[in-house]
């Protein structure tokens, strides 16, 4: 058998391009698991350079500093779908990146993912490209959201417009960015399907996510999603679908929106570990982050199977700061200056069930992930509610 066929075993060195908490949690279980890494961000001090082996300090969009990382590592993978494909496209012919360029090249414009989801035939919001706002919102109706095709996350980048709103005036505030427009889905619910492909195609699927959203942030997840079981297998299929018409490889993330009436229309696809399936590093046999190190380096796939039902809270930068003014450098003019800075842990630490994950941010601001918390419960009815009450102790600093 070839190396190729074996995979890259412990002793390979990864590279990580982007260096946030996806990237962080990554490297701590690669290098527990005996792998090497390597990260490319603008930060020497980032959430992942700060548990990894080596950083190249670098832009995601500076192809020498990539090239510099692709030098010093046998396989490439990512911990955001912001990188350019076009940078891809130069590192695979250096060493195998994964996903690849093709993968993200579908996945990072909102047109063309939406335009591949039509092609293989899933449900999604109607949508329209926006050349002229008028005729986009002839199409989609309204309310409607526009969305920047690129680079938006937590709800950056995206307006929404109500019936009596002036569209030019909120399409402006994009800055002339290509956009698409979306209808409003009065949905019931949000879901994600968190799933791995391997190198030789096997699929392992995590149990549903349940979603909710804060401002446009991932608030909490609850896995099991309690849902009926014809409605699991259609989701999952449909991720599966996905998966495989990209010829994807590692874990990937489809959210979904479920309606009244049961059916389930794609929002987004994320070609990466995700917030939502931050719960599997904890509740599963094997989470997300180790399966994609998995997948990247082309051995076999671990069980994802659940060993406990869960909920997760992220952690905002609000948090740090009552007054909502966290990062702004002015300490006085919410609260007492004391206020300023981590919340008190004492009541999380103190609950057997929790787990704290701090992503060793430096700046706290609001609209900021900071960190999470797990906690592991069977009765996940029981954990949402603790989930809310830490949360308020955390912001009353108790
Ligand atoms: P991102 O996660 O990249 O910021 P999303 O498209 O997932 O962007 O939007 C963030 C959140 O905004 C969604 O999880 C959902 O709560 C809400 N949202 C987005 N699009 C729609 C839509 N068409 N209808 C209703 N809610 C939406
Ligand atoms: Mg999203």
């Amino acid at each position: 058998m070839s190396a190729a066929h074996r995979g890259l075993g412990p002793g390979a060195t990864i590279g990580v391009l982007g260096g946030g908490q996806l990237g962080r949690m990554m490297a701590v279980v690669a290098r527990q698991m005996g792998y090497r890494i390597i990260v490319l961000d603008p930060s020497p001090r980032c959430p992942t350079a700060q548990v990894s082996d080596g950083v190249v300090v670098g832009t995601l969009d500076d192809v020498e500093a990539a090239k510099h990382l692709a030098s010093q590592v046998d396989v490439i993978t990512l911990d955001t779908e912001h990188v350019p494909a076009e940078v891809l496209s130069v590192l695979e012919t250096i060493v195998p990146v994964r996903p690849n360029a093709a993968v993200l090249r579908t996945i990072q414009d909102r047109l063309v993912q939406k335009q591949f989801l039509d092609r293989i035939g899933l449900p999604q919001a109607v949508w329209a490209p926006v050349d002229d706002v008028h005729a986009a919102l002839a199409k989609v109706g309204r309310p409607a959201i526009l969305k920047v095709r690129r680079a938006g996350y937590d709800g950056k980048g995206q307006v929404r417009i109500a019936p009596g709103d002036d569209p030019v005036a909120l399409f402006g505030r994009l800055r002339g960015e290509p956009a698409v427009a979306e209808e409003v889905v009065g949905f019931t619910r949000e879901i994600s399907v968190i799933l791995a492909r391997g190198l030789d195609g096997q699929i392992r699927i995590y149990p549903v996510a349940e979603n909710a959203h804060r401002k446009h942030i991932l608030h909490t997840t609850r896995a099991p999603a309690p849902m009926p079981e014809a409605r699991r297998r259609q989701a999952e299929a449909m991720a599966v679908s996905v998966a495989e018409a990209l010829g994807h490889v590692g874990v990937m993330a489809v959210e979904m929106f479920e309606l009244a009436d049961g059916r389930l229309l794609i929002n987004e696809i994320a070609p990466r570990t995700h917030n939502s399936g931050h719960y599997t590093y904890g509740a599963c046999a094997t989470s997300q982050f180790e399966q994609h190190i998995r997948a990247v380096c082309g051995v076999p796939l671990g069980d994802p199977r659940p060993l406990t039902g869960a909920v997760m809270v992220n952690l905002i930068g609000d948090l740090w700061s009552p007054g909502g003014q966290a990062g702004a450098g002015s300490p006085g003019s919410h609260g007492s200056p004391g206020d300023q800075g981590p919340p008190a842990w004492g009541e999380v630490l103190a609950r057997p069930e929790a787990r704290l994950h701090l992503y060793g941010k430096d700046a706290p601001a609001p609209g900021r992930k900071m960190g999470h918390v797990l906690l592991l419960d069977d009765d996940t009815d029981r954990a949402l509610a603790t989930a809310e009450s830490l949360i308020a102790a955390l912001r009353s600093r108790s």
